[in-house]
């Protein structure tokens, strides 16, 4: 847990979020901001800023990241194909400093993103 991360405060159960998975390890839910039609973020429990900062023993942590992408993407009517999107550092696009995989697709805004 690091003092003030948003995401540490989701997986902590201190914030709300709309959940569509969790175990010990990961939490899942829907993107505040959506920018497809169905949008959620993979987030591991364990504080990870960024893959800027990832070391050996978090490599077991990020596979199982990955690999509940397509489970998950298939219980959200993404079956047929979804993106996946990880920003790291603020020169690369990243706003919350806690890892975390976004999965989105169905259609909407990201359709017209490189
Ligand atoms: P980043 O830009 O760091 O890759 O993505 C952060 C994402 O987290 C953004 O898409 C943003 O909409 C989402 N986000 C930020 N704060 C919250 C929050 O409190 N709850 C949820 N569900 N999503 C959030
Ligand atoms: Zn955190």
């Amino acid at each position: 847990m690091s003092d003030n991360c948003i995401f540490c405060k989701i997986a902590q159960g201190q914030i709300p979020s709309n959940k569509v998975y969790e175990d010990d390890d990961v939490i899942a839910f829907h993107d505040i901001h959506p920018i497809a039609n169905v949008h959620f973020l993979i987030v591991p429990k364990r504080h990870i800023e960024s893959l800027l900062t990832l070391v050996p023993d978090d490599q077991a942590l990020l596979g199982k990241v990955l690999a509940l992408a397509p489970q998950l993407a298939r219980e959200q009517g993404l079956g047929e194909g979804f993106r996946t999107m990880i920003n790291t550092g603020a020169k690369g696009g990243q706003s919350v400093f806690h890892l975390h995989l976004h999965v989105f697709g169905g259609g909407g805004k990201a359709e017209t993103m490189m």
